[in-house]
Order: structure tokens, then C-alpha cells, then sequence
């Protein structure tokens, strides 16, 4: 599970026996635990808690487990459970469970102390005392014997542990060893034990050590029927008491900041929001290019700058922060002029740049806002809201703010429906490859064909490339859109009378992964398809990403001849001379330029320059987006060597490329 990736992995291995259920299953287990009980992982993991137990309670635990994991998430049980050992021994375990929330999942945290002694001595305890007097004495839990007002008339071997003598404490009252904070509870347990005799009492409390540290114990008071004094059976819990702790921060506190986590924060503006007048803005933040700086500075040096920059503007907000490190903010405000100044003052603070060790670095973010009473009143609610915001600012890109709105939720639905479908989309014959031809435009001649992904869905309708591309590259499927596409494209085009170039759009997330050479390699050796007339689109933005991976990646593909265009160039404001050291063979000009420039010289003189410079690097250059007569004749008296666009044709199935084909020649006899 991704818990053992976290900063929390320190403290589980640290900390007595740790148990991680997901639903009834085991899926971590810590070194203490396979210790104690002689278990591999492999023979723990995927088991249920129950397997272990023995059969006479197996039905008992299954049914206690089983109504915690239905049961509320929030609440703790503490409860002791019957274990059976690898070697058939059963052991009591003290078991404290948790819930924990890690990536939006509930895990059941159990926190298991080995009890078995104790658990036999109060057996015996019961039964009979006298005959017991040497177990007491060599017992590993400490027993004590005390009179009613606390005098120790004996003390096991086992107080050797707390540093005494069990000898010297005899006549000893124990209340001059006890915590003064547990006086109190200490004396109303000793008394309520001598008033109902037979019946224990547990008792939690600190006792001085000889070295004057505390220790922490934990036990049982009884006082026998027709006796006279109490028997107390107890131990020292205080790693136990240590380890709670931190556990205790573990599900309640994140670990990088010590700000509350989600579930604490969603507690804290339960109480926020109750019986408040004001507005109460939800807001959901976090540092997008954090990944730039990890490199060169510790995560949470950076993570610890924010929260103080946030926690400064926003003064009186709650703050938290995820595991996946988003910080989670609330707070009262007035109106919304207000709440809009802290907003432009965090904005200000964070495009000057944060300082870190003598450096600014310059963070990107994005923010989702969700709004107390308009958005919801239900603080759940409004935190999700807040976070279906965060999603669609990631959505829209760097620096955004997005409200949480009807019109934000159903785009957030739509998209978690296409998560959903996308995934069976090829095997539903639901993706279709479209061509667009491209044509040579001094003769205007039908050369090659770009490859357009469509999806048909049943369930959603036509689906647009913009929408769904963007969540296939988040999800890993672009991998299998394009192997759909350069498989399909290479088979259509061999298809075709003469011989035509077909180009293909790769994403980023396929660039940076070099495999994907091979990955054309093998459809084009299976259909013996000339590489030559294979061309790889990548965007001039991926270019950009990394300039020298970009020119190694090149220098690959030209290795195996295929050919390379730089998509959508002159929208990633990269600098020219990157163009030249990219040794590309065609340079496909953006639309948003093209359709521009038959009424504006200021985009007739950008196209023309890139078409300059194209040819300077010996590369071809392409116009996409010809929609016009117009917009053609200025390509061709600017020398431009290809174009596509709507006035050649759409973007269409291979079924119809086939008749175009002739049509195109057709026309160009005219
Ligand atoms: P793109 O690679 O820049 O593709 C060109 C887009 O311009 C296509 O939009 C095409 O239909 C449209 N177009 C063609 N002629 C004209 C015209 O004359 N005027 C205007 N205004 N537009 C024209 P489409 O098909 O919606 O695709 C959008 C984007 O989705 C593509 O932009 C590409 O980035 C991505 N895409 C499409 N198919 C794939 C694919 O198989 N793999 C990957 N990675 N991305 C794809
Ligand atoms: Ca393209
Ligand atoms: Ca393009």
C-alpha cells in the first residue's frame, strides 16, 4: 500500500506490533508484529484478522471486526484479542484500532500489545491466591499487594523493572510514588475496589521510577472477597502510551507540517461553521510545481514556507494539510470583498516569489473555493465542493482560482464519466481514427494524411479530442489510444492506391518515454510500412520540456528514418534558435496564426518567419487551419510548402478518404 511510501513508514516500524486492514483485509503488517507472532508478511498479507483467531472465538472476532469495518470511522475501540501464534501458541493482544485516511481511503489502523500474561494471572487471580504466591513473585507483570490506604504490604520481583528493590517498598505508601495528576483517579479505584469486592477495576497511571523518571502503568485492581487487601496487577505501558501518541498524530496530523489532516480539519470546520452568521469560505491550495524545486530543496522546507505564508494572510483561517499535500483552509469572513483582499494579497505574495535559504523560487498553484451557506451548509460537502473546484482549476492549468459552481460539478461528473468509460472505449469499437488529408500546396496535391482520434460513445455521445486526450494522458490510456492509431493508420494508408505519408500525434507523457520508438517499430515491421513515410507529431510544447532529451529522442528516430514535425509551433513561445538545434523536417504552423492572417499583418509577418526559418533548417513547413481561398493564396505566395484545413477537408473516416482521394485529383485537373 502507498502508506509505506509516506514519512509515517519511520514511525510504523518503530512503534509496537502494527496491524493495516483495507476492509477486513491485512495489507501491511510492521517487523514488531511479524516478531511477535513468527509470521512471515507473505503469510499475513491478504489474510483477515479472524484466520488467526482460534475457532472456539473465530465467529465472535469476525463478527466484532466485520461491525467496525461497517461501523462509524471516527471512533476508537480498544479490545483483546485471542491470537494464534505460527507455532500454535495463543497470545492475547491489547488491540487499540484506528482509522486512518490515506489518498482518500479508509485504512483500520490496529495497534496490538502483547497482554498474555497478564491476561493468564488474572485468570488465576480469580481462581485461587494463596497457592499462586510464587507466580506473583517471578511474574513478568508487577504485582502489588495494598492495604486500604495504600500501604504496599508486598511487591513482586518484576518492580525491579521501575529500578527497586521489591523488598525496600514494603511499608511504603504508594501514593508517594504516584503521579499528583493521578492521585485522584488512583484513590477512587482503590476504594471503589475495597466497596465491591471480587469485581477489577483497571487502572491507568504514572508511577516514579527510581531514576525520578515516569513510567507509565496499566493494570487491574482487585480486592478478593473476604480479604483485606487489593491485589494490583500491572504493567509498564509507557512505549506503549509513546507510540499512542504517535499514532495519534499519525491519524490526525500530517506528518511534513504537524498541520491537522483532512479528517481533523474537516472536525475543526464542523465547529467553524457552527451557529456562524458570516460566510465562510472553503478553499482547497496547493503548489503545482513543487516537483521543479524538490531537487534542489527538502519538500517540507518549501511545504513549511507556504503554510507560513498562508497561514500569515489568511490570520484567522483553519488550516490542514493531505498526505498528497494539498492544504485545506476555512475561515469567517464578513463579505466577500474581504475575503477577495487576502485572496490578491496571497496571489501578490506568491508571484514576487518565496524565499527559501537565501533563493526565491517562483511557485505555480491552484485553488478551489467553495462557499458557506451558498455552496452547501454541510461542511462534507463543502469541502468536496472545494476540492471538485481544485480539480477543474488543475483542469484550466497554472495559477487558477475556480469557485465551486453547478456548472464546475457537472463538468467534474462529465469528466469522472469519461475516467470511467475511456477505459472500455477500444474494446466497445468506440474509437475511430479520422484522417485529414494534407495536401502540397503548389500543386495541391494530396501528399499524406494527419491521423484525428474520435470517440463515439455510446453512453456520453461524440466526445471532442480536447476533452477526453487530456484525461487519457492523466490515466496512462494515451498509451493505448496510440497504439490503437498507429496500428489502424498504418494498416488504412497501405490500403490506398499510391503512396501517401501518414502523421501521428504523440503526447508528452509517450515522448518521455523512450520506449515508444519500439513501439512503432513494431506495427511498421509487422505491415512492412516504409518508416519514411511515418511521421511523429509532437507539440512544440513537449519539445520544449526538456531541449536536450528532445534532441537525443530525434536523433533516434531519424536513426530509424521516420520523420518528425513540430505541432502547434508558435504557440509555446519557445525561443527560435531552439528550432534550429531540433534537427526537424517540418514545422506544422498553429491554426490560431493561420486563420489570422488574411486580415492581420502582424500574424502575416509571424507565419512568414517561421516559414523562413523552417526552410533555413531545412525543414518543410505546414500551415494547419487553411479554411479560406484567401488564407491559401497568401500561404503560397509566402512560399509555404503544405497545408491542411477545412477548405481541402475535414478531418474524416478512411472509408470517405478513399473517395476523396479521386475527387482532390479530380479538382486538380480544373
Ligand atoms: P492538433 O494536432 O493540432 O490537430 C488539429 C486540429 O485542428 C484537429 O482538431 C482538427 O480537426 C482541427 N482542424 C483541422 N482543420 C481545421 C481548420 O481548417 N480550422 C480549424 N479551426 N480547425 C481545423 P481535433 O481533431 O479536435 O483535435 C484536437 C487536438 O486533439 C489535436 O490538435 C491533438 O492535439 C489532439 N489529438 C487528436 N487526436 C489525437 C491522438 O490520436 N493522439 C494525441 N496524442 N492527440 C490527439
Ligand atoms: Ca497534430
Ligand atoms: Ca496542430
Amino acid at each position: 500500500m502507498k502508506l509505506t511510501d509516506l514519512a509515517v513508514k519511520e514511525i510504523l516500524e518503530t512503534i509496537p506490533a502494527i496491524i493495516i486492514l483495507y476492509g477486513e483485509e491485512i495489507v501491511y503488517v510492521n517487523r514488531y508484529a511479524l516478531e511477535l507472532t513468527g509470521y512471515k508478511e507473505e503469510e499475513i498479507i491478504g489474510k483477515a484478522i479472524w484466520d488467526f483467531c482460534p475457532i472456539h472465538c473465530k465467529d465472535e472476532i469476525k463478527e466484532r471486526v466485520l461491525k467496525r469495518i461497517k461501523g462509524q470511522f471516527f471512533e476508537e475501540t480498544t479490545e483483546i484479542v485471542p491470537f494464534k501464534k505460527k507455532n500454535g501458541d495463543v497470545i492475547y493482544l491489547k488491540s487499540t484500532c484506528k482509522t486512518i485516511e490515506v489518498n482518500d481511503k479508509h485504512y483500520g489502523l490496529i495497534l496490538a500489545i502483547d497482554i498474555t500474561t497478564q491476561v493468564k494471572l488474572e485468570e488465576k487471580l480469580k481462581q485461587n491466591i494463596n497457592e499462586l504466591s510464587l507466580i506473583f513473585r517471578y511474574s513478568p507483570d508487577i504485582i502489588v499487594k495494598l492495604n486500604k490506604d495504600g500501604i504496599i504490604l508486598f511487591k513482586s520481583y518484576a518492580a525491579k523493572k521501575l529500578g527497586y528493590n521489591p523488598r525496600d517498598v514494603i511499608g511504603k505508601n504508594i501514593f508517594d510514588y504516584i503521579h499528583p495528576e493521578d492521585k485522584e483517579k488512583f484513590k477512587n479505584i482503590l476504594n471503589l475496589s475495597f466497596k465491591n469486592r471480587g469485581k477489577t477495576y483497571k487502572v491507568e497511571y504514572r508511577v516514579l521510577k527510581a531514576d525520578k523518571s515516569w513510567a507509565w502503568l496499566e493494570g487491574n485492581l482487585v480486592v478478593p472477597k473476604e480479604r483485606e487487601e487489593a491485589f494490583l496487577v500491572e504493567r509498564d505501558i509507557t512505549d506503549k502510551k509513546i507510540a499512542e501518541e504517535n499514532i495519534f498524530k499519525l491519524v490526525y496530523y500530517d506528518p511534513l507540517t504537524n498541520l491537522p489532516n483532512k479528517i481533523l480539519f474537516l472536525e475543526n470546520l464542523k465547529r467553524l461553521i457552527e451557529g456562524v452568521s458570516g460566510k465562510v469560505p472553503v478553499i482547497v491550495f496547493k503548489i503545482s510545481n513543487i516537483d521543479d524545486f524538490k531537487a534542489i530543496y527538502p519538500e517540507d522546507l518549501i511545504l513549511n514556507k507556504i503554510k507560513n505564508v498562508l497561514q500569515k494572510v489568511f490570520k484567522n483561517f483553519i488550516v490542514g494539510k493531505t498526505l498528497t499535500n494539498e492544504f485545506l483552509l476555512a475561515g469567517i469572513t464578513k463579505n466577500l470583498r474581504q475575503f477577495d483582499v487576502l485572496l490578491d494579497r496571497f496571489n501578490k505574495k506568491i508571484s514576487e516569489g518565496l524565499k527559501i535559504s537565501g533563493s526565491v523560487i517562483f511557485p505555480a498553484f491552484n485553488m478551489g473555493i467553495s462557499l458557506y451557506p451558498k455552496t452547501s451548509k454541510d461542511p462534507q460537502e463543502l469541502l468536496n465542493q472545494a476540492f471538485i473546484a481544485f480539480y477543474e482549476s488543475v483542469r484550466k492549468g497554472k495559477n487558477q482560482i475556480v469557485w465551486y459552481s453547478e456548472e464546475v460539478q457537472d463538468k467534474f461528473e462529465r469528466n469522472e464519466k469519461i475516467i470511467k468509460l475511456l477505459p472500455n472505449s477500444i474494446k466497445n469499437k468506440e474509437l475511430k481514427v479520422f484522417y485529414q488529408p494534407i495536401v502540397s500546396l503548389k500543386d495541391r496535391k494530396i501528399i499524406g494524411f494527419e491521423t484525428l482520434i474520435r470517440w463515439f460513445s455510446k453512453e456520453l455521445g461524440y466526445v471532442p479530442p480536447g476533452e477526453f486526450i487530456p484525461i487519457a494522458e492523466e490515466t496512462d490510456f494515451i498509451k493505448s489510444i496510440t497504439e490503437f492509431v498507429i496500428k489502424s493508420s498504418i494498416k488504412d494508408i497501405l490500403k490506398l492506391d499510391g503512396e501517401y505519408f501518414v502523421s501521428v500525434n504523440f503526447s508528452s507523457k509517450e515522448f518521455e518515454d523512450q520506449n515508444f520508438i519500439n513501439n512503432i517499430l513494431k506495427y511498421i515491421n509487422k505491415y512492412n510500412f516504409p518508416s519514411k513515410n511515418f511521421v511523429v507529431e509532437i507539440t512544440e510544447r513537449t519539445a520544449m520540456k526538456n531541449p536536450d532529451y528532445t534532441k537525443e529522442i530525434i536523433q533516434e528516430l531519424k536513426r530509424n528514418n521516420f520523420k518528425i514535425a513540430i505541432d502547434d509551433f508558435g504557440t509555446g513561445y519557445s525561443n527560435m534558435n531552439y528550432l534550429i538545434e531540433f534537427d526537424v523536417d517540418k514545422v506544422k504552423i498553429d491554426k490560431d496564426f493561420v486563420v489570422e492572417i488574411a486580415r492581420s499583418t502582424k500574424h502575416l509577418n509571424v507565419v512568414k518567419l517561421i516559414i523562413e526559418i523552417s526552410h533555413e533548417i531545412n525543414a518543410l513547413s505546414l500551415a494547419e487551419g487553411i479554411e479560406t481561398k484567401e488564407i491559401l493564396d497568401k500561404l503560397i505566395q509566402l512560399n509555404c510548402d503544405e497545408g491542411q484545413g477545412y477548405l481541402f477537408s475535414p478531418p474524416l473516416p478512411f472509408d470517405e478518404i478513399k473517395n476523396l482521394i479521386g475527387d482532390i485529383n479530380e479538382r486538380r485537373k480544373d
